[in-house]
């Protein structure tokens, strides 16, 4: 499972749903950064939303993933980008993060919080943020109430964390930080980066699995996941986040 796991997962744009203007976006309600602020970007994966934030602050991006190969195409893509010396990647968890408290201006994580659960992301990062510091966090969110039950049920065996936008806005303000906006990122944003060139390495890999039970439900599994959203994608979304540390 694992090998074909990492087969469908590698050499992607992006890891989950996301693009650059929205990067921007949520960056720009991040109000009164200094200039070239220090950044860690938590579960950055090949890193695109790295580079936009290198680029678009001036400031040293940190950004730590937990799978080597994500951040050997972080590096060569820095490398081609010209922003080689404003990133620095590190193998490292998310867990047990490898800083000085109080060492980032900004925190920023696109679809990544979700592997520690929304809470405990944000208290457990809290700590590495100056006083004052901005949180970016992007995470998948019910948009409607009562969603159809085989939605339902998807999402409550693969992350029975998931939760309304509300609720989430609840939980930044116990966690220690005052929301300042969110918004839910365009569906072009699961399919372009995404969701379309995930489909096109399933369709790939399904002849070479053929016969394969184990691969095939893999794969099964994912192809399931694309064909809820194509149908259920007004009843959830993945949502951007921004809040400020409050002191
Ligand atoms: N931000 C990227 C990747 C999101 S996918 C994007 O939007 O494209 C989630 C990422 O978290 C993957 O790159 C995965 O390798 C990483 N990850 C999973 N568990 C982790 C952990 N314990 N510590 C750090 N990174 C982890």
């Amino acid at each position: 499972m694992t090998n074909v796991f990492f087969e469908i997962h590698s050499g992607l744009p992006r890891e989950g749903p996301g693009d650059d203007a929205s990067t921007v976006r949520a960056l720009a309600l991040a109000k009164g950064l200094p200039p070239k602020p220090d950044i860690l970007d938590v579960g950055c994966g090949p890193g695109a939303q790295t580079l936009v934030l290198a680029r678009a602050t001036g400031g040293l991006v940190t950004a730590v993933d937990n799978h080597a190969p994500f951040l050997a195409d972080l590096r060569r893509r820095a490398e081609l980008a010209g922003l080689a010396g404003d990133i620095q990647p590190v193998l490292g968890s998310m867990f047990e993060l490898p800083f000085e408290e109080a060492s980032f201006d900004l925190i920023w994580s696109e679809g990544a919080i979700y592997i520690m659960g929304f809470d405990q992301g944000l208290v457990g990062w809290r700590r590495f943020l100056r006083p004052n510091g901005w949180l970016g966090v992007s995470e998948v969110a019910w948009l409607r109430k009562d969603p159809p039950s085989e939605l339902a049920d998807f999402w409550t065996a693969c992350y029975p964390g998931i939760r309304s936008v509300g609720e989430n806005l609840a939980a930044i303000r116990y966690g220690g930080y005052e929301p300042a906006g969110h918004f839910v990122l365009p569906a072009s944003s699961w399919w372009d980066s995404y969701y379309d060139p995930l489909m096109a390495r399933i369709v790939r890999l399904k002849e070479k699995y053929r016969g394969d039970a184990e691969a095939e439900a893999t794969l099964d599994l994912e192809l399931g996941e694309i064909e809820l959203f194509r149908k259920y994608s007004d009843d959830y979304g993945y949502v951007f986040f921004v809040m400020k540390r409050t002191d």
